[in-house]
């Protein structure tokens, strides 16, 4: 699902962190930077310790075959996992944006989320469950050919074991791991309350991460077992670390949520911004800050070629450059041309608008009514609007 969405985001911002693998079902397979790290250790892991512990009498190199081997495999599980629950999504008619392989698994970017309790059961549900038919599927490789070759059963046997692992951890009932979707669903079902559900089920979410952190740091300095489970010294931080960002996979994922909530029923017209000034594109950015945004706290232009509008910028775009280049960047380098420019309409959903910053990975949307360009819609811009309003108490 998309529990990591925002924070994947951020880094998803910088085109070159990330590596397009190809594509399954239409949609664009990437792999994150931090996920060769977490490769790297994988296959060390396995063709060091785990297989040469469990099979001590094979060569060295058949070590780090069946390991690199294995390895693939399980990033294929994780990829499989993915593909589940953008399958239920697609059917759902809720495009899947991509799937991004990074440090702590995957994440499928869905781009918004169903509408109805039981759909957003299925979908969640979808990826552990897949996760467990591919342990069975293992399992009976296992169980054919395992006793005939020792590599074949290191394989499986260690693929079973990782796949019932991730549909365990992912069954934590804390949003917005997919078990905290589920809740959530069933929450929202016997509620029908979807503010509440979401609450409730980030809340867990928080709760499961702070008993990770805590695990994670008392194991560290004092080492204990749980069941099969060893947890001390470095192995233990990372699990502080995951609890880490599962709080921040949380927090972000109930404040999206209620985001999305609170613009419910608005238009564009309610969340328009009007105060765009024309500025030729010709002009640098210190112009710009000089004549408009540090006397007037404009936050949004209109570049012109003279005549005609050429691109739009915002106060995001201007900061995102260094400001020892302002006075050397014309606005027509920062903006975003007009032919790359798509629209909003004054009677759009401010929530589908909202989606539609998200699917583009944009900050602004020029807003077109009877052909004349009357103003933007923001992100910076929809947010400030819900707080104003909770500040409020409407
Ligand atoms: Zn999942």
């Amino acid at each position: 699902m998309k529990p990591f969405t925002t924070l994947l985001k951020q880094q998803q911002g910088k085109i070159n962190t990330s590596f397009r693998l190809g594509k399954i079902m239409g949609i664009p397979i990437y792999l994150h930077i931090s996920w060769f790290i977490i490769f790297a250790l994988v296959i060390w892991s396995l063709s060091f310790f785990v297989f040469p512990h469990e099979f001590p009498n094979w060569n060295r190199s058949l070590y780090w075959i069946v390991g690199i081997v294995t390895s693939i495999l399980f990033f294929a599980s994780v990829v499989a996992h993915e593909l589940a629950h953008s399958w239920f999504s697609l059917r759902q008619g809720i495009p899947v944006r991509s799937i991004t392989l990074f440090i702590f698994g995957g994440v499928a970017r869905i781009s918004r989320e169903s509408p109805k309790p039981l759909e957003e059961l299925v979908m969640a549900a979808a990826g552990p469950v897949s996760s467990l038919v591919l342990a069975g599927a293992f399992s009976l490789i296992w169980w054919l050919v395992g006793s005939y070759s020792e590599p074949i059963r290191a394989m499986t046997g260690w693929l079973i074991y990782i796949n019932i692992s991730l549909a365990a951890f992912n069954l934590i009932p804390g949003f917005p791991l997919d078990g905290g979707r589920v809740l959530r669903s069933i929450l929202w079902k016997a509620s029908d309350n979807y503010k509440w559900a979401t609450l409730w089920a980030s809340r867990i979410g928080r709760w499961v991460a702070y008993i990770f952190i805590f695990a994670g740091i008392y194991g560290f300095f004092v080492p204990f077992r749980i069941g099969l489970l060893e947890f001390g010294g470095i192995g233990s931080l990372w699990l502080a670390f995951i609890g880490w960002f599962l709080e921040n996979a949380a927090s972000s994922s109930y404040q999206q949520a209620m985001l999305r909530e609170a613009l419910k029923g608005l238009k564009v017209r309610d969340v328009i911004t009007r105060d765009c000034v024309s500025v030729p594109q010709e002009n640098t950015l210190k112009q710009v800050a000089q004549e408009h945004i540090i006397p007037a706290g404009r936050s949004c232009f209109l570049a012109t070629d003279g005549i005609r509008l050429s691109g739009i910028i915002t106060l995001k775009d201007i900061k995102a450059i260094p400001q020892t280049q302002w006075d050397t960047t014309l606005l027509k380098q920062a903006m975003t041309p007009i032919d790359q420019l798509q629209i909003a309409r004054m009677e759009d959903d401010a929530t589908e608008i909202l989606d539609r910053l998200d699917q583009e990975d944009i900050n602004q949307l020029p807003v077109i009514e009877n052909g004349i360009l009357v103003g933007i819609v923001t992100k910076e811009n929809l947010i400030r609007f819900i707080r104003t309003r909770s500040e409020l108490g409407i």
